[in-house]
């Protein structure tokens, strides 16, 4: 097994949070990208063939091959590490911060909508064909945002993750599988805490001082002793 974090500068590069910040702006561009690429793209004028566009436009392939395709092949190494990066859960829990905060009702709190997310996208793709035109594509993308932002000014965490993507809840289905995983390295650090601050508490307001000044941080995980790791097997 092979300890990722252990290699000097892929370890630095994976500890460092502006590496996941780097991704997700990038993947955030490219989502927008593709939703104004698409955007009025259906067909070309005088070409009788009724889909084009299929494969030769860069919102219709980019999203249907490269980006759903990665994701399958991404999930079967890495588990449910496209969910760091992914721009629209991210989207979703920043706008989580600034809304409204409020709990999802215990209606909502299973597994009921996302599987009618999933069949309805089974309904759009094979009923209506929605993969086969840039528009069509750039108008599902668009929506997603929009959710992403709108249900993250209303509820507290990544509650678009939780209602409305199917993506998630595969990924969970692979994760054990996956070569690599984060995990802590020392169990028996986590057996003898009694804190539990890891998971039992909220981000914390850190105090640092810099000369006269005091600066204010929002921190989470204050303490926690596990060593955590990403390894390779
Ligand atoms: S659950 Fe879906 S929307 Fe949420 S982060 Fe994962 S892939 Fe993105």
């Amino acid at each position: 097994m092979v300890h990722l974090f252990d290699i000097p500068l892929v370890g630095r590069l994976l500890r460092s949070p502006w590496t996941l910040r780097l991704c997700r702006l990038l993947l955030l561009a490219l989502l927008l990208g593709m939703i104004l690429l698409g955007w009025n793209h259906h067909d070309i004028a005088g070409v009788p063939a009724a889909d084009p566009l299929m494969y030769t436009h860069g919102t219709s392939h980019l999203f249907w091959v490269c980006w759903m395709m990665g994701g399958a092949i991404l999930a079967v190494v890495a588990g449910r590490f496209w969910c760091a990066i992914c721009p629209l859960g991210w989207v979703n829990e920043l706008s989580g911060r600034i809304g409204l905060r409020r709990r999802l009702p215990s209606a909502l709190a299973s597994k009921i909508p996302v599987a009618l997310v999933l069949m309805g996208l089974q309904l759009l793709v094979y009923g209506f064909a929605i993969h086969r035109y840039p528009d069509y594509t750039a108008w599902l993308l668009g929506t997603s945002l929009c959710l992403a932002i709108v249900l993250g000014l209303l509820f507290f965490g990544r509650s678009f993750c939780h209602l409305l993507c199917p993506a998630g809840a595969l990924f969970g289905l692979y994760a054990p599988l996956s070569l690599l995983g984060l995990r802590v390295r020392d169990k028996s650090r986590c057996r003898s805490c009694t804190q539990r601050s890891c998971v039992a508490t909220q981000r914390f307001w850190g105090r640092f001082h810099l000369g006269q000044a005091q600066l204010f941080w929002p921190m989470r995980r204050p303490g926690c002793p596990a060593y955590f790791s990403i390894w390779w097997s």
